[in-house]
């Protein structure tokens, strides 16, 4: 009987607590626990029975379990341990995280289904003659078909020679009551060449873990392979009518076409999680999941923490995106722990991009991943001419130069769609006195105010501050205001003034924040109806729109110069992600990028639509200058009502970084890009290193010393282990 148990607790605390087990309550890991702490009472989750490491101190006893079986099984318990540590997280924030809300608040959960052991027709020839516990199992399974666990421990035999006969594929486990767990019988796709060989690529490491990057270029067909290669590891799993599939994707609802190729060929074995889910439709889903139904679920960031049962293999669809590594709080990367989630469960995974991140190509590069490309089109579609528009000095209107109107002019009398991407909303970015040439600031941010034309009002895109637009200037009193550049709204008006005949529909957070706007948006786009869409990031991502033959990119230069080291990456990626979207129909395409650095190497060598080729170039300086993925990064933020305290938190961590002797080079302090967000002013500290344990041994001691000497009066700090944005 164990007599300790460790429990993770919500709080923000680097650490365990141990608790003792009263006499005549049996834990098990996994368990949810209230227990007492301080004055009150918490709910707890018990990760380990009797540590290796007992606490010389007298403990104080669990209260009451909540069940008596593990909500959380081992595999989702292990990997959020693991992921707890390597982002130096507290671990019961992490743990309490992954759980549905209703949970986190004790509200029961439901017992998974009893499961039933059965003996399969495989082979027997491969169990040895010795293994004879086993043989006699098999025989006793084949005469009592569909007996629990508990029988056929009382039939004397113990569970670990049950699971080395599971092992073997000879015995099977099941959902008592299961019958409308089958997977439909769906039509099969007929993959082209290039999509067949990498299907076998795919299939050749055999059974066991193994990750895969797919290098195909936009409109190569990655759906229909991912899809194909989910029905046969389905198909080749030791038991199919258990078997779970992970699909990890940026965003459910800019990919609604992505979900409804799924569902014509797994049916109602589909299920989704995304932020929009309710909790009543959380806990549904996580039940489903951890029961151990047979599904495919397809879902956002976290849905790599749920608590799978039997995964046979992982997607991580344009694996490039941003929105996999969370931001705030716990600041995991979904696309990593993936790859460990698909480790422990010894299955395949598949990383998947038309841009893939600098670290993964690096990873392929390496042979850490196995390489693999699709560079050409499905069906007969090509890849579009891209040409740059040279912006210097040449008459623009609504931020659009002659060549690229009458582009769109040529494109709309051939009857097809444009598309048009700004990296901005609204109407314009500034708002400036014509007479002191102030422009108009953020009261909490360190910011300029947005001038939003359809509500006539100022917004700070940083902490949604909002206010109307002043008669005068604020700084001098004279009237005379001016909107200075573009965002999408003024795009949009230019281009209705321009184009009277012809909708313009404009995609941004703005024009789509009601639920199902967007669809409602698409939907002419959809049919084929002649059009011009204008739009931010939300327009570059996964869509599939056939008749679109002319992208427009309104100014690459911002991403040339950005403070962020990534700047460049994510400027390829992007230009490659929008040029995806022209002439994925029969007509073919031609995308123009306006700049004013129309010699710039980075532009002229995206014009040739290259991708592995920009990327080699891009790894090539990360390692000049010893940049991730060359070396590994940890940033340590703080904030606080003034930039002295921030800094002066920052400047004791960088004292003792550079007092230790780990090989760790320390790189600030400095304030961020955006210097005061919300009245809260932030800096940063970033720790490189070409050694990982060195550099998580050292992160870790600060964590450690932050949480002992609590720093005073409202400076907060958080860690980021393995940073993707440095404003
Ligand atoms: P990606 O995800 O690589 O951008 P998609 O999977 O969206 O590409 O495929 C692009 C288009 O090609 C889709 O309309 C898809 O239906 C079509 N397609 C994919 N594979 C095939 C195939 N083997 N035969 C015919 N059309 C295909
Ligand atoms: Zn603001």
């Amino acid at each position: 009987m164990a007599t300790l148990a460790r429990i993770a607790l919500p709080r923000a605390v680097r650490q365990l607590f141990d608790y003792r087990i009263p006499e005549g309550m049996t834990l098990t890991p996994g368990q949810r626990v209230r227990v007492p702490l301080g004055k009150q009472r918490t709910l707890g989750l018990v990760m380990e029975l009797d540590p290796p490491d007992p606490p010389d101190m007298t403990l104080k006893p669990v209260e009451t379990p909540l069940e008596d079986w593990p909500v959380l099984p081992d595999d989702a318990r292990e990997l959020l341990l693991w992921a707890a540590r390597y982002y130096q997280h507290p671990p019961g924030e992490c743990v309490f995280a992954a759980l549905p809300p209703a949970l986190r608040r004790g509200a029961p959960a439901s017992l998974p289904r009893p499961t039933v052991w059965l003996a399969t027709d495989a082979d027997i020839s491969n169990l040895p003659t010795q293994a004879r516990r086993q043989r006699e199992l098999l025989a006793w399974l084949n005469q009592h078909p569909g007996q629990p666990l508990t029988s056929i421990k009382a039939a004397g035999f113990t569970r670990e020679v049950l699971k080395n006969l599971e092992k073997r594929g000879l015995a099977t486990e099941r959902t008592a009551s299961e019958d409308a767990c089958t997977w439909p019988d769906a039509p099969s796709i007929e993959l082209n060449r290039d999509q067949a060989t990498v299907l076998d690529n795919l299939n050749a490491p055999g059974e066991g873990f193994a990750s895969h990057l797919v290098f195909g270029i936009t409109g190569s067909g990655k759906t229909e392979l991912y899809i194909e290669f989910i029905k046969q590891r389905i198909a080749a799993a030791r038991d199919p009518d258990r078997a779970q599939v992970l699909v990890l994707v940026p965003e459910i609802s800019l990919t609604p076409q992505t979900l409804a190729r799924f569902e014509t060929h797994f049916g109602a074995r589909i299920a989704v999680w995304h932020s929009a889910l309710n909790a009543t439709e959380r806990l549904s889903t996580w039940t489903r999941v951890r029961e151990g139904e047979p599904l495919i679920l397809i879902g956002t960031r976290s849905a790599v923490l749920l608590p799978y049962a039997n995964l046979v293999t992982i997607v991580v669809d344009e694996e490039h995106d941003g929105s996999y590594k969370q931001m705030e709080g716990f600041r995991y990367s979904a696309r990593d722990l993936a790859i460990y989630r698909a480790w422990q469960s010894g299955c395949p995974v598949i990383l998947g991009s038309a841009t893939p991140s600098l670290e993964s190509w690096h990873n392929a590069r390496k042979q850490r991943y196995h390489l693999h490309r699709l560079e050409r089109r499905a069906g007969n579609a090509t890849l579009p001419r891209t040409d740059l528009v040279d912006v210097r000095s040449r008459p623009l209107s609504g931020g659009l130069s002659p060549p690229l109107l009458e582009a769109i002019d040529q494109t709309l009398e051939a009857g097809d769609q444009a598309l048009l991407f700004i990296n901005r909303r609204g109407f314009s970015p500034v708002v400036m006195c014509f007479e002191c040439g102030a422009p108009i600031e953020c009261p909490h941010c360190d910011a300029r105010l947005t001038y939003h034309r359809y509500d006539n009002c100022l917004r700070c895109h940083h902490c949604g501050h909002q206010q109307a637009v002043p008669r005068t200037c604020p700084e001098c009193g004279k009237e005379g205001l001016n909107a200075v550049g573009q965002g999408t709204e003024k795009t949009e008006s230019v281009l209705a003034e321009r184009f009277p005949e012809t909708p313009v529909i404009r995609i941004d957070r703005d024009s789509t924040r009601r639920r199902g706007r967007l669809d409602e948006l698409l939907a002419p786009v959809r049919r084929g109806e002649p059009c011009i869409l204008v739009g931010t990031q939300m327009l570059a991502k996964g869509h599939d729109f056939p008749g679109v033959t002319l992208a427009g990119i309104l100014d690459a230069d911002g991403g040339l110069f950005s403070s962020d080291f990534r700047g460049p990456e994510h400027l390829a990626q992007l230009v490659i992600q929008v040029s995806g979207r022209a002439g994925r129909g029969e007509r073919g395409g031609r995308v123009l990028i306006q700049t004013c650095q129309s010699g710039h190497p980075l532009l002229t060598q995206l014009c040739t639509g290259d991708y592995p080729s920009v990327a080699d170039t891009l790894l090539q300086e990360r390692e000049e200058a010893g940049l991730p993925p060359a070396s590994f990064m940890t940033a340590l933020r703080a904030e606080a009502p003034t930039m002295a305290d921030s800094l002066a938190l920052l400047d004791d961590l960088a004292r003792r970084a550079e007092a230790s002797p780990a090989p760790v080079s320390v790189l600030g302090p400095f304030p961020a890009i955006i210097a005061r967000k919300a009245n809260r002013h932030r800096a940063q500290i970033l720790f490189q290193s070409q050694d990982r344990p060195a550099l998580h041994r050292l992160t870790n001691q600060l964590c450690r010393y932050l949480e002992q000497n609590r720093p005073a009066g409202g400076v907060r700090w958080a860690v980021d282990v393995d940073p993707q944005s440095l404003d």
